[in-house]
């Protein structure tokens, strides 16, 4: 069943906004910082909003930092932010192997960076591959047969900047040969800003990739798909009703808050802007929409 929603609303009355929620669920990149750098008003914002009493949250779909190296970021940049209030599609991947009971004498296959690792190691699972099997290569000699390790009950994948071959090989191996073996991926984006001179291929390319081997397709833990909203709101004891999403990408996060029934506001300070939102092609349409997150400490209720 498709919900016809209307087009979304230029943010006018952020107190109103603001009583109506008691938890904001924030997306990190174009809306806390832009790659290394703040965007403004940030501190005083989340201060705000603090003050208030709302509950803050923050959920990225970068799976290269754990959620302790996002810690360090978030201090970096001057921010007071714990640890417990931030959700990385890495953490994603290890809370869905533990919300699953994944055997700890199995093992998870990584294509992905060293925050996948990290959380993984975390919650007590045994893992292969990562940035290290990017070192990795096939000689194709006549008969060469490539072995894979028959206990790894799940690949992982995530956006990996040292992606080759070997890796497309090993994790659909295990996918193909070990009965049972699942497909995770920690996000699905097409395209990420590594730096802000073009779009590079984002961690669905990744994805992809594994799909096209084993014709099958992922489990995804990151943002639009629900298990990250659920996870939080149990952890939490949230109503759904009583959080605002807030993100800059219609894809990910304004769905995300929408497939969670959540409100949902969109600021334009990262990936989105005006005309795309407002494109006939786009059918994703947020509550709200506003420049920046600073405009819910400027703007006045009217
Ligand atoms: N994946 C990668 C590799 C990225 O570099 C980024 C943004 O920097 C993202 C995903 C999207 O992150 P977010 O969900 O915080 O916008
Ligand atoms: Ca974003």
């Amino acid at each position: 069943v498709s919900t016809i929603r209307a087009s979304a609303q230029k943010l006018q009355s952020p107190d109103e906004l603001i009583d109506s929620v008691e938890t904001f669920i924030f997306d990190c990149d174009g809306v806390i910082w832009k790659g290394d750098s703040l965007i403004d008003g940030v501190p005083q914002t989340l201060d705000m909003l603090r003050s208030k009493g709302k509950r803050l949250v923050f959920v990225t779909n970068n799976s290269t930092k754990s959620r302790k190296q996002y810690g360090k970021k978030f201090e970096t940049l001057g921010l007071n932010v714990n640890e417990e209030e931030i959700f990385a599609s890495s953490f994603a991947a290890a809370a869905y192997l533990k919300s699953i009971d994944f055997p700890k004498d199995k093992k998870v296959y990584v294509i992905g960076e060293d925050g996948i690792l990290k959380e993984l190691e975390l919650a007590g699972f045994q893992y292969l591959g990562g940035p290290e099997d990017g070192e990795k290569k096939i000689e194709l000699k006549p008969g060469f047969y490539m072995d894979h390790d028959e206990s790894v009950g799940a690949v992982v994948v995530g956006f990996d900047r040292y992606f080759n071959y070997y890796k497309v090989q090993y994790g659909t191996l295990c996918i193909r040969e070990n009965p049972g073996c699942l497909f995770i991926a920690t996000n699905r984006d097409a395209v990420t800003h590594l730096t802000d001179a073009q779009e590079w291929a984002g961690g669905g390319s990744m994805v992809g990739a594994i799909c096209g081997s084993t014709k099958q397709e992922p489990l995804v833990v990151g943002k639009p798909s629900t298990f990250m909203m659920d996870y939080l709101s149990n952890k939490f004891g949230i109503l759904k009703s009583q959080i605002c999403m807030v993100g800059d990408r219609l894809d990910t996060d304004i769905l995300f808050g929408q497939n969670g029934g959540c409100k949902t506001l969109l600021v334009l300070s990262g990936v989105t802007n005006l005309q795309m939102l407002q494109s006939p092609n786009n059918s994703i349409q947020p509550d709200f929409y506003t420049n920046k997150i600073s405009d819910l400490l400027t703007l006045k209720a009217a």
